[in-house]
């Protein structure tokens, strides 16, 4: 079969790229390897609610085209100020500590931006203030905005990352919206793309279930896919595998429980569960007032708690609340539901980072080739890389590329 482009992928950017040229009457498809649309933006329906395993924050909400997208597909909006972005729960992390730790982190990403700006690409973790007593916590930050260690990141790419500071969400899930919007497009699900031959015209795209052409391709799979040969390009693309193996996803893994008597927390409060170790969950009180608890662990502590699955994820959540409610609480919890992203072989981690001194490598990995086999995702994105709106507007761009 032939198409005019062909899109591996149908996650963020490969439904962006896809609805786009839709719409500007092209013979479209979208390849995708799950059973399901959205990629690394799932919601899942658990206990009557819509839990989003992936992504659930609208970052830069103004300018995100998915909140407009929420808008005229009739989803409700709920505008919450972020737990981070106001006073955690005072337990074990007194009103006082916290204003020290925020003032920590703020001086750590003013020295981020000037070294990013005298164009040193160190390792984030050289802007750390020697012998501050919250380095471990601005540790811990690091593993849920990168999904690694300072150490591990660039401190060019950190300071790049565009945020307006407004977040806000979608009740009935930010992962139903990404799928949604796919709605009336031309998708194939359940078929993994495993070679792409782009030396000569036609492309030719290798699935599981068969060869197909097309005039273009747009590959949107994650960046740690491309590093591992997950599809074999011929001719070969070493720069390209060379640029995405710089870009590898962090680790970042969700783990909900239900709460019982959830009355005793403020709505959408949060706490973390140590402030003295690079390290710990963050524990999302009562999200939208629902009786839940939303846990997130980032880093070293995801991967070895992904090695144990989910009763390990369990373990750890309750022994951290035990700590600050009591044992008592243990009682109070129970897992509903949990995804172990690095582990899931269609993503490979939960968002990119850049190591140090490859902060560039972005745009390496977002060039096309030949003008006829593009690329997309959230690892290609300058700016609002990591990000659901980031992968949008890098599809969107790979389409309006494309068009031209
Ligand atoms: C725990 C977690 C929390 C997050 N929180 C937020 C948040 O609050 N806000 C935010 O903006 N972002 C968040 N993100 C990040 C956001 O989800 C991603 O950046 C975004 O969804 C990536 O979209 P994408 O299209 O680039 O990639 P993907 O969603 O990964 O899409 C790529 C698609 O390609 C498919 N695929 C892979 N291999 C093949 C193959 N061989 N053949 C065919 N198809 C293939 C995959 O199944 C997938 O559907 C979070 C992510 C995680 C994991």
């Amino acid at each position: 079969m032939h198409f005019d482009t062909i899109i591996v992928g149908a996650g963020a950017a490969g439904i962006a790229a896809g609805r786009r040229l839709h719409d500007a009457g092209k013979r479209v498809i979208l390849v995708e390897a799950r059973e399901r649309l959205g990629g690394r933006g799932w919601t899942r329906q658990v206990n009557g609610f819509a839990l989003d395993l992936g992504c659930g924050w609208l970052h830069s909400a103004p300018r995100n085209p998915w909140s407009d997208i929420a808008r005229t597909s009739g989803f409700t909006i709920d505008k919450t100020p972020p737990p981070w972005s106001r006073p955690s729960l005072t337990n074990g992390f007194p009103l006082e500590h916290q204003r020290g730790f925020r003032a920590a982190l703020d001086a750590f990403y003013e020295r981020v931006d000037e070294v990013a700006q005298s164009g040193r690409d160190v390792p984030a973790s050289e802007c750390l203030k020697s012998g501050d007593p919250w380095n471990a916590l601005i540790g811990t930050v690091a593993t849920f905005i990168a999904g690694a260690e300072w150490d591990k990141v660039s401190a060019i790419d950190l300071h790049r990352y565009a945020d307006t500071g407004v977040n806000w969400r979608v009740p009935d899930g930010y992962g139903e919206l990404i799928a949604r919007h796919a709605a009336g497009l031309n998708v194939a699900i359940n078929n993994r793309v495993h070679r792409i031959d782009h030396g000569s015209r036609p492309l030719r795209v290798e699935t599981d279930k068969g060869a197909m052409t097309a005039d273009a391709v747009i590959v949107t799979v994650s960046s740690t896919l491309i590093a591992g040969e997950a599809i074999v390009f011929a001719p070969a693309l070493p720069e390209k595998l060379a640029a995405a193996a710089q870009l590898p996803l962090g680790h970042d893994d969700k783990l909900f429980l239900s709460l019982e008597q959830p009355d005793e927390f403020e709505k959408d409060s949060r706490l973390f569960g140590r402030t003295d170790r690079t390290g710990s969950g963050a524990y999302h009180m009562r999200p939208f007032g629902r009786p839940l608890i939303e846990c997130y662990y980032g880093g070293s502590v995801a991967e070895t708690l992904e090695r144990g699955g989910p009763k390990a994820f369990f373990e750890f959540a309750k022994e951290e609340l035990v700590n600050h409610f009591g044992s008592d609480f243990a009682k109070r919890i129970a897992p509903i539901a949990v995804h172990c992203w690095g582990s899931d072989v269609f993503a490979g981690g939960a968002y990119s980072y850049a190591k140090p001194g490859y902060a560039d490598c972005r745009a390496v990995l977002a060039a096309p080739v030949n003008d006829c086999l593009f690329f997309a995702g959230e690892a290609c994105s300058r700016d609002d890389f990591s990000t659901a709106h980031g992968a949008y507007f890098t599809g969107v761009a790979a389409a309006e590329a494309l068009l031209k």
